[in-house]
């Protein structure tokens, strides 16, 4: 039998034993970029994925995917805008411009295509970088020249089958760039987002 002075300092012990503290995690670690969080939040101050249930991180994870196809799309409408450049870029190359240019002015006909060749090469290697200025660039460029083209054609009375072909041309193009520059411009929004 445990007398009561024994009784006493059982009780005494006990008191001094550490209580069984509710587990609460002291931070929530996100899942998707490992920042710690304090726990009553319901979303990631770092990245925005959600700390407590289920469902709102599926709906991101379908929101992460979107994104991804978005910037699949943005970045092949890129491409067929740097393909572009260097067709033009080839084309001018080419010196096809020769053919049709008037005889005392071939040779300068002829080197202002080759630099302007040089200068497509140069923007569609650009576009690699830094698409969104590279495609800008192309599209002033390309507007400028297809207007002059236009008002040079209109001042010659006679509306010639090649100079309608040209012009539809220049616009077919003039649109793949402006996509592309689009694409470019998306493609900066989805990947600060990401
Ligand atoms: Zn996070």
């Amino acid at each position: 039998m445990l007398s009561e002075e024994n009784i006493l300092y059982i009780q005494q012990i006990s008191a001094l034993q550490p209580q069984p503290v509710q587990t609460k995690p002291a931070a929530l670690i996100c899942h998707h970029c490992n920042y710690v969080n304090e726990t009553e939040f319901l979303y990631c101050t770092n990245c925005g994925y959600p700390l407590q249930n289920k469902q709102g991180s599926n709906s991101y994870k379908q929101r992460i995917e979107q994104r991804k196809t978005a910037l699949l799309k943005a970045e092949n409408a890129v491409l067929a805008a740097r393909v572009v450049l260097y067709i033009i870029a080839s084309f001018l190359s080419l010196g096809f411009f020769f053919i049709f240019a008037e005889s005392n002015r071939k040779y300068i006909v002829v080197l202002m295509a080759l630099l302007l060749s040089g200068l497509f090469f140069l923007l569609a290697s650009w576009s690699r970088k830094n698409p969104f200025p590279a495609l800008l660039t192309s599209f002033i460029m390309l507007i400028a020249f297809s207007t002059i083209n236009i008002f040079r054609s209109l001042t010659i009375s006679t509306i010639t089958f090649r100079g309608i072909t040209g012009i539809l041309i220049c616009l077919a193009l003039l649109m793949v760039i402006l996509r592309g520059l689009q694409g470019a411009y998306r493609i900066s929004l989805i990947k600060e987002e990401l």
